[in-house]
């Protein structure tokens, strides 16, 4: 058998999700996440904590809400597991682009 185009080039558009993928997250976020990621935005400064990127009052970046231990092997929604992400830093930590 010879394999598929997207066994090779898994980074081609189109490509079937990879466990890695599916492994992203588990399950809905909590009712009150957008309470909860507020107040993580607001504990970090409005700051990226990877590059120092500012948003909300401090500048342009797009801040998102990262799980410092994944969803995926336990890590929880309270603050102590939150930290604030830049868009282009949380797209690279998890290798995909999130939707607007
Ligand atoms: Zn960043």
């Amino acid at each position: 058998m010879w394999p598929t185009a997207t066994q090779i080039f898994p980074f081609l558009p189109g490509r079937a999700p990879v466990e890695a993928d599916r492994q992203q997250q588990t399950g809905p976020l909590p009712d009150d996440w957008h309470i909860r990621a507020g107040f993580v935005r607001e504990r970090d400064g409005y700051y990226c904590r990877n590059c120092g990127a500012g948003g909300g009052p401090n500048g342009n970046a797009e801040l998102h809400v990262d799980h410092q231990i994944p969803r995926s092997v336990g890590g929880g929604n309270e603050p102590e597991n939150l930290r604030t992400l830049c868009r282009d830093c949380h797209e690279a930590r998890h290798a995909r682009l999130f939707a607007s």
